[in-house]
């Protein structure tokens, strides 16, 4: 098994004269800190990065991967990746699309606390991501992390779907739009979702290492103008992703400028921005009015993984028609048929339910 370690809050430690998080551990040390793991796999450590997670990006995503399938063909039974939490999930989806049909599980494993503090989540982290990567049946790109209120277990969500959903919580990464992909103790992986992809004992796995990084997010807010979506396309983006409202929508000031730039060749996806539920252009005129823009629907995928999705795409092609087919067929429930009624439960103190669960997890 194999543990790359690219730095973040997991291998930092805590700087106590200035209260600084500063990235110190060794993907070595870490190992050396949580002795447990010896007894769950046996891992030899690599220190690809030590950044920070805002500072992860394509040329990164791109090494990852082409390690990863070096590793791969070398015959590895499991692969952990340690990783700052901020965009944790822009890097899982990243290498769900670089990283096609992998026989093993790959693991991308975070900490909300550094490792040296009490109230760390850096080793129980690691020991159910490390149980994960050695023992599960599970050969997917997945994120694991802290479960929702105690330490009892973790959750294994798929690399696609997943969130993080607060700044502080070691709680905070939810499965958006789906129920988690299973649970996770130290000795025990129990799926969820059953659709998954089971592990294999051959060496077959698609490497596909391309980005366009002139590729961006637009956040829709009341009163956005033109001439940001004309800046765009006077600087030569190639695709833009929208997280609009509600099922899809932007102003009508800004039409003529998407018209514009899908004139000049410029790929537009449309998502949402209450995360949760599908994008649909047909139910108002001003979601018709944007299809015949050239707008494309892209369902119900989460804007960060369209944008990276798209970035991975435009990569490959600009033509029209193969990157639509490349964004709307989805690799791993990126797009998914429907979304389960149990899937959308958020926390919300005051509902008596909720109260029952709490009191029962937080005593
Ligand atoms: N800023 C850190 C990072 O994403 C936070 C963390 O690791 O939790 O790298």
């Amino acid at each position: 098994m194999k543990l790359f370690g690219t730095g973040g809050t997991i291998a930092s430690r805590l700087d106590y004269r200035t209260g600084a998080v500063i990235p110190a551990f060794s993907p070595g040390e870490l190992y050396g800190a949580v002795p447990e793991l010896a007894d769950i796999c046996n891992l030899t450590t690599e220190k690809v990065f030590a950044v920070f997670s805002e500072n992860m990006g394509p040329q990164q995503y791109i090494q990852l991967a082409r390690a990863i399938g070096e590793e791969i063909e070398n015959g590895i039974q499991g692969i952990i990746i340690g990783h700052g939490t901020d965009t944790l999930h822009h890097t899982a989806s990243a290498l769900t699309f670089m990283v096609q049909n992998p026989p093993v599980p790959i693991v991308l494993v975070g900490s909300q606390r550094s490792s040296d503090r009490p109230s760390s989540d850096a080793a129980l982290n690691l020991i159910h991501s490390a149980y994960t990567a050695g023992h599960s049946d599970i050969a997917e790109v997945m994120v694991c992390m802290f479960g929702p209120t105690s330490d009892e277990y973790g959750f294994l969500h798929r690399g696609t779907r997943v969130r993080k959903m607060h700044s502080s919580y070691r709680s905070t990464f939810r499965t958006i739009g789906d129920v988690p992909l299973a649970t996770v103790t130290r000795d025990k992986v129990s799926p969820i979702k059953q659709n998954y992809k089971p592990r294999r004992q051959d060496r077959q796995v698609k490497i596909l290492p391309y980005f366009e990084e002139k590729v961006t997010i637009l956040y829709y807010y009341p009163n956005m103008q033109p001439d940001i979506i004309d800046a765009l396309v006077d600087r030569g983006y190639k695709g833009i992703v929208i997280a609009g409202t509600g099922l899809g929508h932007v102003n009508k000031p800004v039409y003529p400028a998407l018209r514009r730039a899908v004139e000049k060749g410029v790929h537009i996806y449309m998502t949402v921005q209450t995360l949760w539920g599908y994008v649909h252009m047909f139910v108002y005129d001003t979601g018709r009015d944007l299809m015949d823009l050239g707008m494309i629907p892209a369902e119900n995928m989460l804007p960060e993984v369209a944008y990276i999705k798209l970035g991975w795409a435009l990569g490959q092609t600009y033509d029209r028609e193969e990157v639509k087919k490349l964004m709307l067929t989805p690799i791993n429930d990126e797009i998914t048929e429907k979304e389960p009624y149990n899937g959308y439960l958020v926390y919300q103190g005051g509902v008596p339910e909720v109260e029952e669960f709490i009191r029962k997890h937080h005593k």
